[in-house]
């Protein structure tokens, strides 16, 4: 007998005796208890508003109840003082690894998905994730890593490190790079990935036609954009004249000290009428890859700029010969190029979904990958009071199921607290909640978020990553065109 049926059969018992007194029937079958129970949590769903201590019973994956009642459970979790909040869904993690998933599940992630670059072969990127893993997944169909893969890139990472980047598509490799993207939304993408940033040989026409093929996928495309201020218009122009739905990533860094005018176009610009949306990270500096696009003019750099630049294999930060040398031999590099007032203006933008742009590898990386959303809640919410905790939960968890839920209805279950809605939760303590990972040490956990959970499943128990593995492909419908 399991012991979810020796509780099942006490549970008879006392109904049983229950009964006799009521004098109902006592043929009625035994109501089996939850598999788990979140017991007198503070529930705060963002779609309906609720913000009351409520009960959730779980089974199956799915939240069957949300009750004003105590409900019994196979598990109970007491959540009283603690927010019990949807799982926090990050669109933008590049680090779609266990390494990553460990550190962001502390962080309170239940859903990632790496739609910046996306990949160039939508069915091996989940076929390669298909075991299991602790979070929910999702990518992209990527214009860069077609276009590296069409124009014979280099580059051993993420990005193209020369012609995949710099080099000018002729008429056959234009059509090449549509037939993956489309072939890619065909195997169920859930949106399609841009980096004009990483790719200055593409003119925006050859951006706009890519868009277009999101745009007849049904695809929203997010990018990674290019040029500041007037590359943001071109940008939504191009989305506009291709009819599709726009992402701009990470506004924070893309804007940097033109955040209020990025901002203000993005608002002009759904004001109107044009789907636009946007997200932020909470942190002054960046990181990407050293052999990238972004930094192809370092020679003409004054010498203090490279100071500003972090070795993430070393911590070091750099000198011209420095550099020179890492950008040599390839790797990662941290940017601290932001004022903590830019920082700020993001994340208390209402518009800006809160996305990490995590990764790490061999316990290297940067903080945001491990502290994004307790950043945001602790420093940014409790401290200094500049977001209010609904709209920063609104912004974790609803927003970015909306985003992707045309395409992809299976987010229409995440990002929400209701009967009927996927298990996905996050439970922190709004009193401790805060990041505690750092430039120099990037694998130190968040604090203050004691139990996640995915598809019913504890991934985070106590603060300890558990085994299981509940994470489960999300993807959108695969259609009959796929191979
Ligand atoms: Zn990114």
């Amino acid at each position: 007998m399991t012991r979810l049926s020796v509780l099942a059969a006490a549970a008879g018992i006392l109904i049983t005796a229950g009964c006799i007194t009521a004098g109902c029937a006592p043929a009625a079958a035994p109501p089996a208890p939850y598999d788990l129970v979140v017991a007198n949590g503070r529930v705060m769903d963002p779609e309906s508003g609720l913000d009351g201590v409520r009960h959730l019973g779980i089974r199956g994956g799915t939240i069957e109840v949300v009750s004003e009642s105590p409900l019994a459970g196979a598990r109970v979790i007491d959540a009283a003082g603690r927010v019990v909040s949807p799982g926090f869904i990050d669109l933008h993690e590049h680090g779609q690894q266990e390494e990553s998933y460990r550190m962001m599940v502390r962080d309170g992630v239940t859903s990632a998905f790496e739609l910046e670059v996306g990949t160039a072969d939508v069915a091996a990127w989940y076929a390669a994730r298909a075991a299991g893993q602790i979070v929910n997944y999702g990518v992209s169909a990527g214009h860069i890593p077609a276009r590296m893969k069409v124009l014979g890139d280099p580059g051993k990472g993420l990005l193209p490190a020369g012609i995949g980047g710099s080099g000018v598509a002729d008429e056959k490799q234009m059509a090449e790079m549509e037939a993956i993207l489309r072939e890619g939304l065909a195997q169920g993408a859930v949106a399609a990935g841009f980096g004009s940033a990483y790719t200055p040989g593409a003119p925006m026409s050859e951006i706009e036609r890519m868009f277009r093929v999101a745009a007849a996928g049904g695809a929203s495309a997010h990018i990674h954009m290019r040029g500041g201020l007037k590359g943001l218009q071109e940008t939504i122009a191009a989305a506009g004249a291709a009819k599709v739905p726009l992402h701009i990533v990470h506004v924070n860094s893309s804007s940097d000290s033109e955040i209020e005018a990025f901002l203000a176009a993005i608002k002009a610009a759904r004001d109107a009428g044009q789907d636009v949306t946007t997200e932020a990270y909470p942190y002054g500096a960046g990181m990407t890859e050293i052999q990238s696009a972004l930094f192809d003019d370092w020679k003409r750099w004054p010498d203090a700029r490279f100071a500003q630049h972090q070795l993430v294999s070393t911590g070091e930060r750099l000198t011209r010969a420095t550099f020179e040398k890492a950008r040599a031999a390839g790797g990662t590099v941290i940017i601290h190029s932001r004022s903590e007032e830019q920082t700020r203006a993001a994340i208390a933008s209402p518009l800006a979904m809160i996305a990490s742009d995590g990764f790490i590898e061999n316990g290297r990386g940067h903080p945001r990958t491990s502290g994004t959303y307790a950043k945001v809640l602790g420093k940014y919410v409790r401290d200094e009071k500049v977001v209010a905790l609904m709209d920063a939960i609104r912004r974790m968890t609803l927003d970015p199921a909306k985003r992707l839920e045309a395409r992809t209805p299976m987010m229409a279950k995440k990002g929400r607290i209701k009967a009927g809605a996927d298990a996905d939760l996050t439970i922190f303590d709004p009193a401790t909640v805060i990041d505690r990972a750092t430039y120099e040490d990037a694998t130190i956990p968040s604090q203050g978020i004691p139990y996640v959970i995915v598809g019913g499943a504890l991934i985070v128990d106590g603060g300890n990553v558990t085994a299981a593995r509940p994470g489960r492909a999300i993807r959108a419908p695969i259609s009959a065109r796929s191979n």
